[in-house]
């Protein structure tokens, strides 16, 4: 598009920065984004996968923005066409993988825990969710583990050993939720879509969870980007319009 700034992208996250939280995209902010592509390279970046990014932001988004990064940007769309694929397989491939999830079967087995239920690895693409008691257990159970967790520690000591255990792997270690813990590669944040983004000098990130250990907060804090923290979809469209469109 002629008469667009060059050099300069708009970066959002999706969740809670151009929809509500797990909501989908309203018709005025589809309007604005639109808007603002007319001045200035329009990018999105959400931890999701593509399926779910289409289900807020609906299903032509690949062709809506100039670059898509779903999974932060493990699959990378630019103008419509794939440009990137990445995931753990490929990264790690089976034998580390291996080594990795027969260990950590072997703590499970030998963690004595109250309860225990079924699913306590759950392989995805772009990294391993990891869990003490099983991920499918009741509600009920899921409290009560996070409160025996509190007192216990069991998650931090879990992932203590395995960080030292396996140092050598690079991976990232992340507690959320009540019953598990993610673990990935270092630089599978999103930062991970930088890499695609080098043709341009002037970043600007918007996000909502740029607190520090919030999914926005290494992309918001790298030295590639202008982070501008939102509050709302209307608090990101308003702060784009002093940015980009108010002259
Ligand atoms: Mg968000």
């Amino acid at each position: 598009m002629a008469g667009r700034k060059p050099g300069v992208i708009a970066l959002f996250d999706v969740d809670g920065t151009l929809t509500a939280p797990r909501k989908v995209v309203t018709a005025q902010m589809l309007e604005f984004l639109r808007e603002l592509r007319e001045v200035v390279t329009v990018g999105v970046v959400g931890g999701s996968d593509l399926v779910k990014i289409s289900e807020q932001l609906g299903n032509t988004v690949i062709n809506d923005y100039d670059y898509v990064f779903s999974e932060n940007g493990l699959v990378a769309h630019k103008n419509g066409e794939l440009i990137g694929v990445q995931n753990l397989k490929s990264a790690l491939g089976d034998e580390k993988l291996k080594e990795f999830i027969n260990f950590t079967l072997h703590y499970i087995a030998d963690l004595d825990i109250p309860v225990k239920r079924g699913t306590f690895i759950e392989f995805r693409s772009g990294m391993i969710n990891v869990s003490p008691i099983g991920r499918n257990c009741s509600q009920e159970e899921r409290e009560e583990f996070e409160k025996y967790d509190k007192v216990h520690n069991i998650r931090p000591k879990m992932v203590s050993v395995l960080r030292e255990r396996f140092a050598h792997l690079n991976l990232t270690f992340s507690i959320g939720g009540q019953i598990s813990f993610d673990v990935f590669p270092q630089g599978w944040d999103k930062t991970y879509c930088l890499r695609y983004l080098e043709e341009f000098q002037e970043i600007h990130f918007f996000g909502d969870k740029t607190y520090k250990g919030g999914n926005d907060y290494e992309i918001f804090e790298s030295e590639r980007t202008v982070g501008h923290t939102v509050t709302s979809p209307e608090d990101t469209a308003e702060q784009c319009r002093s940015l980009f469109l108010s002259k």
